[in-house]
């Protein structure tokens, strides 16, 4: 009879493991440094897509800090965006993380537009995949590029 609490006490240990792995919460305080907007009253929002699926938001407040935290399930990558008021219907891509080294991470994201690298003909390199071939200029955003293949907004 003294070998059936001790099954069960493995099974309970290991059926903890998992669920500990699988559900732990990144934290993530941020601060956005935000290029030529002093002017501007404008207010920013933080989106967080996993494997191109939302898995968090936050608005960001005067100071440009936010606060926001997700679960990470299996995402392959990260990606974090902003929104601006003054042009609420764009995402604009900011930066892609593999993982996070802790469960409570700050990060400093900046939207100076002098960031943009181009290839040796001068076409604009997407910041997720490194790729020119897919980037268009934004018509309706001066200044903002399109990749098909990511399907991202820079
Ligand atoms: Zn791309």
């Amino acid at each position: 009879m003294k070998i059936v609490p001790a099954i069960s006490l493995i099974a309970f240990v290991a059926t903890l493991t998992s669920f500990v792995i699988a559900t732990n919460p990144v934290h993530i305080d941020g601060k956005i440094v935000v290029h030529a907007h002093d002017k501007r009253k404008c207010s920013f929002g933080i989106v967080v897509k996993g494997d191109d699926k939302v898995i968090g938001s936050s608005p960001v407040d005067s100071t440009g800090k936010f606060a926001v935290s997700f679960t990470p399930a299996k995402e392959t990558s990260f990606d974090f965006f902003y929104i601006d008021s003054h042009h609420a219907e764009d995402t604009i891509y900011l930066k892609s993380y593999k993982e996070f080294e802790s469960d409570h991470v700050e990060l400093t994201f900046y939207t100076f537009k002098g960031y943009l690298q181009v290839d040796e003909d001068d076409h604009v390199i997407c910041p997720k995949c490194s790729q020119s071939d897919k980037v268009t200029p934004i018509e309706k955003l001066p200044g903002y590029y399109y990749c098909a293949s990511d399907r991202i907004k820079f």
